[in-house]
C-alpha cells in the first residue's frame, strides 16, 4: 500500500504527520518513507542515522565542436528552448532541458552525444530493523525535481508499504509524488488560509481519482470551517492534533510523539485503520 501525505502549502504539519505515521506503523510491520520533498528534505531531523547517498543523474547532451557544422538543426528541434544556435554558437540551459535525446537523433553530423549530470542524491538510512527512510535531496540551484522523486520513489517500489511525504503545495512534484499512491492524507490547519490552501490540494487529489481523508493540525478546538467544507464534499476527518504545548516542546526538538507522547502510537495506527476501512469500502 502506498500513502502519500500532502498539503495546500508548506508549514502545515505535513512532515509531522508522515513521521508520526511512519513510526508508529514501524512497531507493528516494516514500513518505508520516503521524503519526496526534494527541495527541502527534513525527515531525516526526525531519525538521526547513519546514510548511503546514491547520486541521481539526468542525460544532458554534449556538443563536438570539431563535428559540428553549425546548421542549427538541434537548437530547431529543441521545443524547449534548452538548446539554441545563433550564429553556428550553441547555448544550453540545462534546467529546461527534458533529456528527451532528440536534439542528438535529428543532428547530420552525428556530433550530440548525450551524457549524465547529477542533479541530486538519494539518501538511505536504516533508524530501526522496520523502518526504512529514502530522502530525495536536490542539488543547490536545480530545478529538476521530478528525477529524485521518481528515483527517491523507485528505491521503494518493491515494499509493501510506503508512505510518501510529498512536497507543499499544487505543483509538477507534487503530482509526481501522488502518481501511483493508494490514498492521500491532506494535512490541514483550521484557518481561513488553511481552508484555502486545502481546497486546492483536495482539487488535485480528486482530479487524479484518488481517495483521501484530511488531518486537521494545530487545532485550536475551533474547526468548524474545515469540518464544514469537508462535510460538503465528503472527505473524511481522519485525525485532529490539538495546538498543545507538550506536542510542540516534543517536536520543537525534533521528537516524536508516536513514540514520546503516550497514546499517540495508538491513534497514528487508527489512522492507518480508517484508511484501510476506507480503501476496502472503495475496492
Ligand atoms: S535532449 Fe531534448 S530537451 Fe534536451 S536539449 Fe536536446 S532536444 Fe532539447
Ligand atoms: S544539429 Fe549537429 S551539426 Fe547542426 S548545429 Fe546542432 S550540433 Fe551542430
Amino acid at each position: 500500500m502506498r500513502i502519500a501525505v500532502a498539503s495546500g502549502k508548506g508549514g502545515t504539519g505535513k512532515s509531522t504527520v508522515s513521521a508520526n505515521l511512519a513510526q508508529a506503523l514501524s512497531e507493528t510491520q516494516p514500513v518505508v518513507l520516503v521524503d519526496c520533498d526534494v527541495e527541502e528534505p527534513n525527515l531525516h531531523l526526525f531519525f538521526p542515522s547513519q546514510n548511503t547517498q546514491h547520486p541521481v543523474t539526468v542525460d544532458n547532451p554534449v556538443i563536438d565542436t570539431g563535428l559540428c557544422n553549425g546548421c542549427g538543426d538541434c537548437g530547431r528541434f529543441c521545443r524547449y528552448g534548452a538548446l539554441t544556435v545563433i550564429k553556428g554558437k550553441h547555448s544550453f540551459f540545462p534546467e529546461l532541458c527534458h533529456s528527451c535525446n532528440g536534439c542528438a537523433v535529428v543532428c547530420p553530423q552525428k556530433a550530440i552525444t548525450m551524457a549524465p549530470r547529477e542533479v541530486g542524491v538519494v539518501r538511505i538510512q536504516e533508524p530501526s530493523p522496520t523502518l526504512t527512510l529514502i530522502s530525495g535531496v536536490l542539488n543547490e540551484g536545480e530545478v529538476q525535481a521530478p528525477p529524485v522523486i521518481n528515483s527517491a520513489k523507485r528505491r521503494a517500489e518493491k515494499e509493501a508499504l510506503v508512505i510518501y511525504d510529498s512536497s507543499p503545495g499544487i505543483a509538477c512534484p507534487v503530482i509526481e509524488t501522488l502518481e501511483g499512491s493508494d490514498f492521500c492524507i491532506l494535512v490541514t490547519e483550521s484557518t481561513p488560509f488553511g481552508l484555502h490552501d486545502l481546497e486546492l490540494a483536495a482539487g488535485v487529489a480528486e482530479e487524479m481519482g484518488m481517495p483521501a481523508g484530511v488531518v486537521i493540525n494545530r487545532s485550536d478546538g475551533k474547526d468548524g470551517l474545515i469540518n464544514e467544507y469537508c462535510k460538503q464534499v465528503g472527505l473524511p476527518v481522519l485525525m485532529t492534533i490539538p495546538f498543545d504545548r507538550h506536542i510542540a516542546s516534543v517536536q520543537n526538538v525534533g521528537g516524536l510523539m508516536a513514540l514520546e507522547i503516550s497514546g499517540w502510537d495508538v491513534k497514528f495506527l487508527k489512522l492507518f485503520t480508517d484508511i484501510v476501512t476506507i480503501l476496502e469500502a472503495c475496492e
